[in-house]
């Protein structure tokens, strides 16, 4: 089944522009901060899972961008976003029944 592609998200009262198209080196995703704009990659759009998947990673490096935690000297970014993708939103997911 194809995936319904999006035109735009809402990020916290932002609007984020959803691009798709073909992305070269094999990424997924790609996020820019300045355009507020998240592209994903067109082979995303053959699995939903993929689709969502790499969706909330990119949503992800928007919100430490926005927060500024990507600007550190340091920038472990991208250990954080897969930090929060992959132990923090999954258990967040599995555990709404906790949201009395
Ligand atoms: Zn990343």
């Amino acid at each position: 089944m194809p995936v319904k592609k999006l035109t735009n998200i809402d990020l916290l009262g932002q609007t984020i522009k959803i691009i798709y198209k073909d992305i070269d080196e094999g990424d997924w995703g790609q996020c820019d901060i300045d355009e507020r704009t998240i592209t994903l990659n067109n082979k995303c759009l053959k699995d939903k899972k993929h689709h969502w998947a790499t969706l909330v990673h990119e949503v992800t490096h928007m919100v430490f961008e926005l927060s500024g935690v990507a600007y550190m000297d340091r920038n472990d970014e991208e250990a954080y976003v897969r930090c929060v993708e992959n132990l923090l939103i999954p258990w967040i997911l599995e555990n709404q029944n906790l949201l009395q």
